[in-house]
């Protein structure tokens, strides 16, 4: 059977079975793959483990499902999808929520899934998010798991994120009759592509009745064994902006005849800058950068037309509603000036991630009393974006940072590059902070 067959054959697959509620044995595979991955066959996970439902036997539960965390992120590595196409990616999250018990499954969108775990205790019902799709990269990481479709890649680490929350459901699941409340996880669909799959999963109601959401990011700019928790602003919003400048074309020597849209378009991207620098005040966050500048065919010939487009990164709403003005304002004086006519289109994406303040400090508590003391780490926000956002916009959350990179091991590329890596022992610390979060939302200790 090739590697690919065995591996979208769930049945193949590790699978987590449960003897009883209270014995647990992850097999880990019987098809090739426990070799290749160096991982025995069988974890037995010790009994006691698994009869009580409080956080110190679940935390040292947690461990013992690292070695199928590690196998499911490296199946979705193999098999990337990039956002809205995650057919395969979904299907396999769904057959593997299904091989466990006390699961209520639903598919709220094509490509996404959520399982709902419903305790048979009272208490709240909280949300945990992991977001599911890969990006349009060539992959250039010589690894065995490295991807098997060209032109796609989990550069993000959003396999890893499935695979930490696959985990942290296979350990609850079992416990479901004790669990004092609802956890619904959430694997979501299309975070890398505006206007995401948060928003459309919210619309469809997976945020209702839910008082609580949490979610994490694999963070390769920290170094592995580290967690960082903001409080308040943590991701920007990312807008993008898109701008076409008509002049008039004409022979290169001739260039008083023609309205040249590169000298005009030159001016305007460096004029930009400024106002960041002239405009913004300094203590207000603001990133503008121009990422594509698309004119011209040949040497010796002006075009009628140039084209650029970028994204605007701000955390202050004010700020953020205030930019396409400021913007248009300078991009259509300097045309105008020289007698070009523009077209400037300004579109908004993601909310920025901001972090319930006091949710955070109760889970900057739970990292301090859970983790080695040097584990938590002060954090400085990102002008990245994430749609997690969505999420907080109907209950109050917490997005957290979990270090993967290993300057080391040359676990030093960004993400979103055809190198991108992680550093798997995250994926342990990853599952161990969000079993220890869902445990403090539902008051269990
Ligand atoms: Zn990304
Ligand atoms: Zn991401």
């Amino acid at each position: 059977m090739a590697e690919s067959e065995a591996y979208c054959n769930l049945r193949d697959l590790p699978v987590v079975g449960y003897t009883d509620r209270l014995h647990v044995f992850l097999r880990l595979s019987t098809n090739g793959m426990t070799s290749t991955l160096g991982l025995p066959e069988l974890v037995p996970v010790p009994p006691n483990m698994s009869t009580t439902f409080a956080a110190a036997s679940l935390l040292e539960a947690a461990e013992h499902i690292v070695p199928n965390v590690v196998v499911w992120r490296r199946h979705l590595h193999r098999h990337p999808e990039v956002a809205f196409e995650e057919v395969a990616t979904s299907q396999f999250i769904h057959d593997t929520l299904g091989s466990l018990p006390g699961l209520h499954l639903t598919r709220p969108t094509a490509t996404s899934v959520v399982a709902e775990l419903r305790g048979g205790r009272p208490g709240p019902t909280i949300a945990v998010r992991a977001d599911i799709d890969a990006l349009p990269i060539l992959e250039e990481n010589d690894v065995e798991y490295r991807s098997t479709r060209d032109g796609a890649m989990h550069a993000c680490g959003h396999d890893g994120h499935t695979a930490i929350v696959l985990g942290l459901a296979s350990l609850l699941a079992p416990h479901a009759a004790v669990v004092p409340g609802t956890v619904r996880f959430i694997f979501q669909h299309a975070e890398e592509m505006a206007p995401g799959g948060a928003e459309e999963l919210v619309q469809q109601g997976v945020m209702d009745g839910v008082s609580q959401v949490i979610g994490l990011h694999l963070w390769a700019p920290m170094p592995v064994g580290r967690i960082g928790i903001l409080a308040g602003p943590a991701m920007a919003a990312p807008d993008q902006f898109q701008c076409t400048i008509v002049g008039k074309g004409g022979h290169a020597a001739i260039p008083h005849e023609c309205v040249d849209p590169i000298a005009i378009g030159a001016q305007i991207i460096t004029a930009l800058q400024q106002v960041v620098t002239r405009t913004v005040d300094p203590l207000d966050p603001v990133v503008l950068s121009v990422t594509k500048f698309i004119a011209g065919t040949t040497f010796n010939v002006i075009p009628n037309s140039a084209h650029f487009a970028g994204t605007v990164r701000t955390f202050e709403p004010a700020l953020r509603t205030s930019m396409p003005a400021q913007m248009e304002r300078v991009i259509r004086g300097i045309a105008e000036a020289f007698g070009a006519t523009v077209d400037f289109t300004y579109e908004h994406g993601y909310r920025p991630v901001v972090n319930d303040p006091a949710l955070t400090d109760r889970l900057r508590a739970v990292v301090a009393r859970t983790f080695a003391p040097d584990t938590l780490i002060d954090l400085r926000p990102t002008m990245g974006g994430e749609d997690f956002s969505a999420y907080q916009q109907r209950a109050p959350g917490v997005f957290a940072f979990v270090g993967a990179g290993n300057t080391d091991a040359g676990i030093v590329h960004p993400h979103h590059h055809p190198r991108f890596e992680i550093d798997e022992r995250s994926l342990s610390l990853g599952l161990r902070y969000l079993t220890a979060a869902t445990l403090e939302l539902l008051s269990v200790r």
